[in-house]
């Protein structure tokens, strides 16, 4: 604003001396696209407001999950009925298992479905479990696919067609890093590739069927085939990542609309109508290897 700080400006000076950068997600920062970022009042359907009344058309949408809107008046109404009942119990609560079901409905190949907090979680949650349950390491990625902050996904290419990953970011070991195997979204030739070297050491293969996070790049006809055959005939899981396409692209996702049966799918915030929540699922064979049923631990 001319002439006078504008509310975004003191509340993100505030923030950045008790959050590193002053927001809790780098892309909140907008430095990619410049200029301080504005701090949000309120929101309601289409639009929001900032602390300065500055109204927008939210075209962002929380990147996502937001597919009724901010604050439609049935999901406050009904998170506004639940947390009148507490919220956390370290219990089980029979609505987890109506959502399960509720999930499962609209993804058939979810035949059991375990909650977690983030997308980023499900994806990690299920790489853990598709290395559990094969006993193999190896983590097939697609460059430019992205999964959640998740240590063996943060991983970028190298320059070849087909590369063994490398650290995306400090903090990620190389010897982690180069469990994950980096192929191009789309290119049948470096997936075959990839299985003929390494097929007897990959766990799983993980993607977004549509991705949503370099542009928006659909798969070419017959790629999710290819996946869905090669990761079959190597022993190897398909996992999809959904957080981005699920309830999205058709209720039942981009498996629905390319009829696909993945071993393991994973869903985020729009499970929970916008609030923290992920879940992944698949298989029920291999989501009985979950603890405290099976051996693989995750909570
Ligand atoms: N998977 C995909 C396809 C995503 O786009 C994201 C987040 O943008 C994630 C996983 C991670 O989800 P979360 O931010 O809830 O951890």
């Amino acid at each position: 604003m001319a002439g006078e700080e504008s509310r975004s400006v003191s509340l993100f000076q505030s923030a950045r001396e008790v959050i590193p950068g002053g927001v809790n997600s780098p892309v909140r920062a907008f430095n990619a696209v410049g200029g301080t970022p504005p701090f949000i009042a309120s929101g309601k359907g289409s639009r929001i407001t900032d602390v300065d009344g500055r109204e927008y058309i939210d075209y962002v949408g929380s990147y996502g999950p937001l597919l009724f809107g901010h604050a439609p008046d049935f999901i406050v109404d009904a998170i506004t009925r639940v947390a009148q009942d507490g919220t956390c119990f370290g219990a089980p609560t029979a609505l987890e298992t109506d959502l399960a079901r509720m999930v499962r409905e609209a993804f058939p190949a979810m035949e059991m479905v375990r909650f977690v907090n983030s997308g980023g979680e499900a994806t990690s949650s299920a790489v853990r479990l598709a290395r559990g349950v094969t006993g193999r390491r190896k983590i097939v990625k697609c460059a430019g696919c992205y999964h959640g902050s998740v240590d063996s996904l943060m991983v970028k290419a190298g320059s070849g067609v087909v590369t063994l990953g490398l650290p995306d970011t400090a903090g990620v070991t190389d010897g982690v890093a180069s469990d994950t195997i980096v192929v191009e979204f789309n290119d049948v030739e470096a997936l075959e590739l990839v299985f003929r070297k390494w097929g007897n050491e990959i766990a799983a293969l993980i993607l977004e069927p549509i991705v949503g996070n370099m542009g928006l790049v659909p798969p070419l006809p017959g790629y999710l085939e290819c996946c869905r055959r090669l990761t079959a005939s190597n022993d190897a899981l398909l996992i999809l990542d959904e957080v981005m396409t699920g309830f999205r692209v058709a209720r039942g996702g981009a498996q629905e609309i390319f009829g696909i049966k993945p071993d393991l799918v994973c869903l985020g915030k729009i499970v929970g109508g916008g609030t923290p929540v992920g879940a992944f699922g698949g298989k029920r064979e291999i989501m009985e290897l979950l603890a405290p049923a099976g051996s693989v631990y995750q909570a």
